[in-house]
C-alpha cells in the first residue's frame, strides 16, 4: 500500500481533495488594508463579557478597515455545544449591536461564500486536509488506548517529564504502514496525530500585534488532529479554517497564547500563511484583594445577559469596553461627550498587554451619562422596552400615561447641562415612583426645619388657597416668595444670612415642605416642573393629609 492508498484506508474517501478545497475558497477581493477577523466562539450559548469584548473589537476592526468579520462556530467538541447555543451567542451580541457580516445567522443557517461556518458541517473538509498529511508522512495513525495514555501521563509526572506524546512516548510516529494495516485490520481503535517536525529545544519567535515578540520553545507534541469520531481537534480545523476563509487578523483570548507554537505549526506544516495574531488581555476582578479573571462562576457580570436583565444601555457598555480596549478613548470622550464610538478609530498600539480591572462604577458612570443625554423619547422607548420584559406593573403605567412619562422623562433633560441619576433602567422604578399615584408609597415625610405640624398645614393651605401657580417658573417662585412674606419666613436668602433671629425660617425651608408633602422626599429633580406635571387637583389630593 503506499502512502496515498494508506491515508484512503485510514481516512475513507473525500468528496473533494485538499486542492479542490484550495480552489473553492478563493482570496477575497478586499482593499490592502482590509482586516478579516472573526468571532469563534463553541457553542455552549453563553457569551462572557470577555466574548463581547473580543467580538467587538474584531468587528471593528474590520469596519474601520472595510473588511469583513464572520462569525464561525466551533463545535468539535460536541461536549460543549448545548441546544440552542448558537442562537443564544447571536441573539446576545445582537443585544449589543453587534451582527457580523459573513457566518452563522440562526442556529443551521448562515450568509457568506466562505462557509460551511459551523465546523461540523466541514468535516469532510479537515479530512481531505489529513489526508494530504499523511500522505506526506506528516500525520500518522495512533493506536495509544486510554490506558496507555493514563500511563504515560503517570510516568511522566513521576520522572517530572513534560506531558504530552512527544519523542520516545510517540510509540506509533514511525509504525510502518503494512504495520499499521495489520492493527486496523484486526480491529485496533486509532487516532490521526500530527508528526510533529518540531524541536523543543529549537525557539521560534513569534509576532503579536499587541504584545510584540515572543519567544517560545518549538512544538514536539504529536498533537491529536482527528479524533476517534472523525471530527478534527479545535486546533487543527482553526487552521484550514482560517486558511480557508482568508482571515488575516485572529483577535482572541491571551488564553491561546500558549498554544501559539502548535498554531504556527500547523500553518507550516499545511503550508499556510499564518495570519496575524492579536491576543487580548483579559477583564480582570478585584476580589477579596486578589487581582482574577471575572468569571462565569463566581461573577453575575461576566454574562451579557446581565447587562440587558438590569437594562443598562448597549451602547453604554460598549462605551465602557472602549475605554478598556483604548487608554487614549476616555479622554476622546471626555472632550467629545456626545461623540459616538464608531467615529473613534480604534488602534492596536493603544491597547493594552496586561489584564484590565473591570470596573463597575465607571461603567454606571458612563452609563449615566450617556442616559442624561438621550432624548425624552429615547428615554421612554427603552424604559418601555425594558418593563416590557423586566417590569409588567411599570410597562402598564408607562403605556396608560405615555405623555405623562414622557414629560417626566424630560424633567431637567435636553439641556445643556442634563440631571445626571439614572444609570441603569433597573432602577427605574426608585426614580419614578412619586410621579405615579399608583406607585406611591410615601417615605417618612421627613421636613427638616419647619416640623410643627400646624405650621406645615397652614403653609400647604395657604399656598393652594392663596399661591399656586404653575403656568412659569418664575411666576411660581415668585408666588413661593410671596407665601414666605406672608408667613413671615425670610424670602430673600441675603436677608435671612443677615438676620436669622429674625426669621422662622427661609424660602428653601418653605420649598422643602413643599416639596416633601407631595413627594415624600427631601431630594428631587427640578420641583416646578413636578408640580407643573402633576397639576393642582393631583398636588391637593397628595397636601390633603397635613391640611
Ligand atoms: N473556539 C475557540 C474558543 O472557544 C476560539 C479560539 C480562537 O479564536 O482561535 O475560544
Amino acid at each position: 500500500m503506499n502512502r496515498k492508498e494508506f491515508a484512503e484506508f485510514l481516512i475513507g474517501k473525500t468528496e473533494h481533495t485538499k486542492d479542490e478545497y484550495e480552489a473553492m475558497y478563493p482570496e477575497r477581493t478586499l482593499s490592502d488594508n482590509a482586516m478579516v477577523t472573526r468571532f469563534a466562539p463553541s457553542p455552549t450559548g453563553f457569551v462572557h463579557i470577555g466574548s463581547l469584548f473580543t467580538s467587538f473589537i474584531a468587528s471593528r476592526f474590520a469596519k474601520q478597515t472595510n473588511g469583513v468579520c464572520y462569525l464561525r462556530i466551533e463545535d468539535t467538541d460536541q461536549k460543549r455545544t448545548v441546544e440552542n447555543g448558537v442562537s443564544n451567542i447571536i441573539r446576545d451580541l445582537a443585544n449589543f449591536n453587534i451582527h457580523f457580516d459573513e457566518g452563522m445567522t440562526s442556529e443551521n443557517e448562515s450568509n457568506g461564500n466562505y462557509g460551511p461556518y459551523l465546523q461540523s458541517k466541514r468535516e469532510d473538509i479537515y479530512k481531505a486536509y489529513a489526508k494530504d498529511l499523511i500522505e506526506k508522512d506528516l500525520a500518522y495513525p495512533c493506536f495509544l488506548s486510554e490506558e496507555e495514555m493514563e500511563e504515560i501521563r503517570g510516568m511522566q509526572e513521576d520522572i517530572k517529564a513534560r506531558i504530552g506524546i512527544y519523542g520516545k512516548y510517540a510509540k506509533y510516529r514511525n509504525l510502518s504502514v503494512e504495520d499499521a494495516v495489520a492493527k486496523i485490520e484486526a480491529g485496533e481503535k486509532y487516532i490521526i496525530r500530527l508528526k510533529s517536525p518540531g524541536e523543543f529545544n529549537n525557539k521560534i519567535i513569534v509576532d503579536d500585534i499587541i504584545r510584540g515578540r515572543m519567544e517560545f520553545n518549538e512544538n514536539d507534541l504529536d498533537i491529536v488532529i482527528i479524533k476517534g469520531d472523525g471530527l478534527p481537534t479545535y486546533h487543527f480545523a482553526h487552521a484550514i479554517d482560517d486558511h480557508l476563509m482568508h482571515t488575516t487578523h485572529v483577535i482572541r483570548g491571551d488564553e491561546w497564547i500558549s498554544s501559539l507554537p502548535i498554531h504556527i505549526q500547523l500553518f507550516n506544516v499545511l503550508g499556510f500563511k499564518a495570519p496575524k495574531y492579536v491576543h487580548l488581555s483579559p477583564l480582570m476582578k478585584k476580589d477579596n484583594g486578589v487581582v482574577r479573571k471575572i468569571s462565569k462562576r463566581k461573577d453575575a457580570e461576566a454574562a451579557v445577559s446581565y447587562y440587558h436583565e438590569e437594562g443598562i444601555p448597549y451602547y453604554a457598555v460598549l462605551l465602557y469596553l472602549m475605554t478598556v480596549a483604548n487608554s487614549n478613548f476616555e479622554a476622546w470622550l471626555d472632550a467629545n461627550p456626545t461623540g459616538k464610538y464608531e467615529d473613534f478609530a480604534l488602534t492596536f498600539s493603544k491597547m493594552s498587554s496586561s489584564g484590565s480591572l473591570f470596573d463597575m462604577d465607571k461603567l454606571l458612570n458612563i452609563s449615566k451619562n450617556y442616559i442624561s443625554r438621550l432624548s425624552k423619547n429615547e428615554v421612554y422607548d427603552m424604559a418601555l422596552n425594558y418593563s416590557k420584559e423586566y417590569d409588567s406593573e411599570l410597562y402598564e403605567l408607562l403605556t396608560k400615561y405615555k405623555d405623562y412619562s414622557i414629560d417626566v422623562f424630560n424633567i431637567e433633560r435636553e439641556q445643556k447641562k442634563p440631571r445626571k441619576d439614572l444609570a441603569k433602567f433597573s432602577d427605574i422604578k426608585e426614580y419614578l415612583w412619586y410621579m405615579y399615584d399608583e406607585l406611591y408609597k410615601p417615605l417618612n415625610y421627613e421636613f427638616m426645619n419647619i416640623t410643627d405640624e400646624k405650621e406645615i398645614s397652614k403653609i400647604l393651605s395657604t399656598y393652594m388657597e392663596k399661591y399656586y401657580n404653575v403656568d412659569d417658573k418664575e411666576s411660581w417662585f415668585n408666588n413661593i416668595k410671596l407665601l414666605t412674606d406672608e408667613l413671615g419666613y425670610a424670602s430673600d436668602m441675603k436677608e435671612y444670612k443677615a438676620n436669622p433671629n429674625n426669621y422662622k425660617g427661609n424660602v428653601s425651608d418653605i420649598a422643602t415642605v413643599l416639596r416633601v408633602a407631595l413627594t415624600s422626599k427631601s431630594q428631587t429633580p427640578d420641583l416646578y416642573e413636578i408640580m407643573r406635571l402633576f397639576g393642582k387637583d393631583r398636588i391637593l389630593n397628595r397636601y390633603k393629609k397635613f391640611m
